[in-house]
Order: C-alpha cells, then sequence, then structure tokens
C-alpha cells in the first residue's frame, strides 16, 4: 500500500513524542514562580484577594466573658439540689454593650441578654424560658449545670494566637474574622497583570462590519473574563494580525508590562514556525503537542520577565488548556498556597462516547443528579474544538483519562462541575 510521509495534525488520534496532560502541567508549575509583590488594602477591598502576611490575633475574642443567650445571670451556688427549687431576686438588668457596674450577691440574679458582659461573680445563665418570674424574683428547678450558657474570654481565639495564614484566597467568612480582630487593613498580594492578545488576519474586533472569510474574535473575550474573574488586572491588547513587525512589537509590549502573556491562536502546526522565530529572538518558548482533546498544541515559556501561554486558536481548546494549565499556574503565581481544588464527580454516562486511549479528552457535559440520588451526565452533542457553544451549553468537563478507551453507555465518568473552576 502506497502512503505519504506526511506531518502530525491535531486530528490524529495519537501520536508518540507527544506531553501528556499531567507532564505538560507539571513542567508549567515547575517553571514558574510566585510573585513576590504585596500590597495593603482596607478590609472591604480584600475580598478573593491572597493574603500576604499571616494574621496574628491583637486581641482575645471574645474579648470578655457573655451570655449566650437571654436570661438570668447567677452565681452557681444559688443552683438547687435535685428536687427544689430556687427563688433569687432580681437586682439589675444588663444589656449588650453595657456593662453591670454593681455587686451580685448569692441570692440574687441580673437579667442578662444575649452578648451582655457578664457580671464579675456571676458564672452560670439560666435561660429565660426555663424559668418562672414572679414579682420580683425567679424560679429555678435542678435541671441545670454550673458554667452553663456562659461564653468565656478568648474561647474562639486567644491574643497572640495565628488565625490566617499566609497564602490564602480570603473568603467572607475570614473577612469578618479578620474584623473581629480589630484590624482594619491586610496585606494582600498585588494582582497578576495578564496582558491578552488575539492573532490572525482572519479575526474581526466586535464593532467591526463583517468582512468575507472572517470571524469574531471570541477568545480574548472569553480570557479576559476568566482573568478577570480570577482577579487578574487585563492589558487588553486587541487583535494582532499574522505580520512579523506586529507580533515582535506586541510581545515586547506585553513582556514589559505584564507579568503573564495570553495570546490565542498561531501555534498549530501551520502557524507555529512563524511564531517560533518570532518569540525565538525574544524569550525562551516551548511549542508542545499536549496529548490531549481539544487543545493538543500550546505553547509556553518566558518573554522577557512575563510568563506565556500561547493557547491554540480554537476557542473551545483556548477555554480548555487554561482552565487546565493556566488556572493552576496562575493560582501558583498569585501565591496561593492552597489552590482551590476542582472536585471531582464520578457520574453515569447515559450515552457512548467514542475515545481513543493515549490522550486525555475534555468533553463539554450537563452534569445532573437523578431522583435516585446519583450523578448522571451527558455531552453537550457536537464536540468540535470551535464549536462554542458546546463549553456554552455545559457546566462540567467530561474528562476521559489518557488511557480510557471508547465509553459504553452507563459507565462511570469523571466530571469536573464548573462551579468549581469559574
Ligand atoms: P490557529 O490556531 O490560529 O490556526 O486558529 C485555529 C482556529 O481558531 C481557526 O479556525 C481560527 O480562525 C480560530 N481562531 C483563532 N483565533 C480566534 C479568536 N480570537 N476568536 C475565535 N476564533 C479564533
Ligand atoms: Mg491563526
Amino acid at each position: 500500500m502506497r502512503s505519504l510521509d506526511t506531518q502530525s495534525s491535531c486530528a490524529d488520534d495519537n501520536e508518540q513524542g507527544t506531553l501528556t496532560v499531567e507532564s505538560a502541567l507539571q513542567r508549567m508549575l515547575e517553571d514558574i514562580s510566585e510573585k513576590i509583590a504585596s500590597e495593603h488594602v482596607h478590609l472591604t477591598d480584600a475580598i478573593d484577594r491572597t493574603l500576604a502576611q499571616s494574621i496574628t490575633s491583637p486581641i482575645n475574642v471574645p474579648s470578655h466573658r457573655n451570655s449566650a443567650v437571654d436570661g438570668y445571670a447567677i452565681i452557681q451556688a444559688d443552683l438547687p439540689a435535685d428536687g427544689d427549687i430556687s427563688i433569687l431576686s432580681i437586682v439589675g438588668k444588663v444589656v449588650a454593650g453595657h456593662p453591670y457596674e454593681g455587686d451580685l450577691q448569692q441570692g440574687e440574679c441580673i437579667q442578662i441578654m444575649t452578648g451582655a458582659q457578664m457580671p464579675d461573680a456571676a458564672d452560670t445563665v439560666i435561660m429565660q424560658e426555663h424559668i418562672e418570674v414572679h414579682d420580683n424574683t425567679i424560679h429555678i428547678d435542678a435541671r441545670h449545670s454550673p458554667g452553663q450558657n456562659v461564653r468565656q474570654a478568648g474561647e474562639d481565639i486567644q491574643q497572640d494566637q495565628r488565625v490566617l495564614q499566609a497564602g490564602i484566597k480570603l473568603t467572607p467568612p475570614q473577612i469578618g474574622l479578620i474584623a473581629s480582630l480589630g484590624i482594619s487593613e491586610v496585606c494582600v498580594k498585588t494582582p497578576l497583570v495578564a496582558a491578552v492578545f488575539s492573532t490572525g488576519d482572519e479575526v474581526l474586533s466586535l464593532g467591526e462590519a463583517p468582512r468575507k472569510g472572517c470571524i469574531y474574535d471570541s477568545n480574548r473575550y472569553s480570557l479576559i473574563s476568566a482573568l478577570k474573574k480570577l482577579g487578574c488586572q487585563v492589558l487588553d491588547m486587541g487583535i494582532i494580525a499574522d505580520d512579523p513587525d506586529k507580533l515582535r512589537n506586541a510581545f515586547q509590549l506585553a513582556s514589559k508590562n505584564a507579568n503573564i502573556i495570553f495570546t490565542s491562536g498561531g501555534v498549530s502546526v501551520g502557524e507555529a514556525d512563524y511564531t517560533k522565530k518570532i518569540l525565538a529572538e525574544t524569550g525562551s518558548i516551548n511549542f508542545w503537542k499536549v496529548a490531549m482533546k481539544p487543545g493538543r498544541p500550546v505553547a509556553f515559556g518566558q518573554v522577557g520577565d512575563a510568563t506565556f501561554f500561547g493557547l491554540p486558536g480554537n476557542p473551545v481548546a483556548v477555554m480548555v488548556t487554561f482552565y487546565q494549565f493556566a488556572l493552576p499556574c496562575l493560582q501558583k503565581m498569585m501565591g496561593l498556597t492552597s489552590p482551590l481544588v476542582a472536585p471531582i464527580i464520578k457520574a453515569k454516562c447515559t450515552h457512548s462516547i467514542r475515545k481513543i486511549a493515549g490522550r486525555t479528552e475534555f468533553q463539554r457535559g450537563i452534569l445532573s443528579k437523578r431522583n435516585d440520588g446519583e450523578w448522571e451526565v451527558c455531552t453537550t452533542g457536537q464536540q468540535g474544538s470551535g464549536i462554542l457553544r458546546s463549553m456554552s451549553d455545559a457546566n462540567a468537563f467530561i474528562t476521559l483519562e489518557h488511557n480510557r478507551p471508547s465509553i459504553k453507555e452507563g459507565e462511570w465518568v469523571s466530571a469536573q462541575p464548573f462551579s468549581s473552576l469559574f
């Protein structure tokens, strides 16, 4: 049989010499480092930022002993023996924010509200629902225990205790916790600056009139929004035509002004040589064939001081490579020591999927919970890497592992919900 000695392409099912998804990611992660710069911001601007300095509490929380319920503060010696009733006279009332100044003696009680400071001698609070009030006295039975319903000073956090470790992405409860310590400013990592541009003579900017043989740029918009969502500052560099001088200038400008550069297009077999030549002058870039679908060609490396991700041109491939490769790298650069792990859900595939062992596939799926509590997933129809609807209609990646052959209906597959990625 006659055959041609052709080059490999992203349509090939399998090929020697490609990197697995795991090894490509590992190489990228080894190559990048955390960004050092940090700044102080007010607590109200700190949500989702990476904490750059650990937080130690300057105070006890709570700062004073206080009541956990609305009720009556008493001295535990006044609790009745089994079967008895104690009668205590009400000598005052204390509300939150207004400590009781007088003395409390045995045989007496003070009405107390939740959060109010405990009077010095008192050590136990009886809930108001558990007493009877008669004239100016309360009647207590024997169901109570000494010390109940009192929050001790420092019970939540002790002075000088380390409460938050540097390297976390601040969440609403953590912001509340910092506020509870009386701290109004925190030291966080400065945002990463990401330069984004699209390449290709066929790519049109929004606002341009449609032209024959051209398409509107979608990659720049999905990338910019993904980056903004991660808290990056974005330098939108528009569309750069397939022209060596313009590309060279764009890379130089981007590397001077950004920590990280994202491009889409220009890394496939047909165009890689061209991009390679330009980048060889300004940086060190690897053009990888990754055993994955979509997203097989990816360029990664360094341009000047900036990290470079050359993502494929096809819109779905851009999203897949961004979330599988760029996201973990960005998290490392942002200094996140415990990056959010995207959980994998085991789901039953509602139909068969054709696949060849030897590459990881990221099909786009709709994940749902069945009435019996099990998860099931189906693909969003046509899975071409240029069909962005396959991604916008989906709520999860169906990750078909490297060595896995075709999937039969009803087989378990791994689904990665988008809600854990973006
Ligand atoms: P390339 O990798 O440059 O050969 O592009 C692969 C495919 O993706 C081609 O069909 C391009 O037209 C398309 N493409 C490239 N850049 C973009 C973009 N910014 N927005 C939408 N599609 C694009
Ligand atoms: Mg192109």
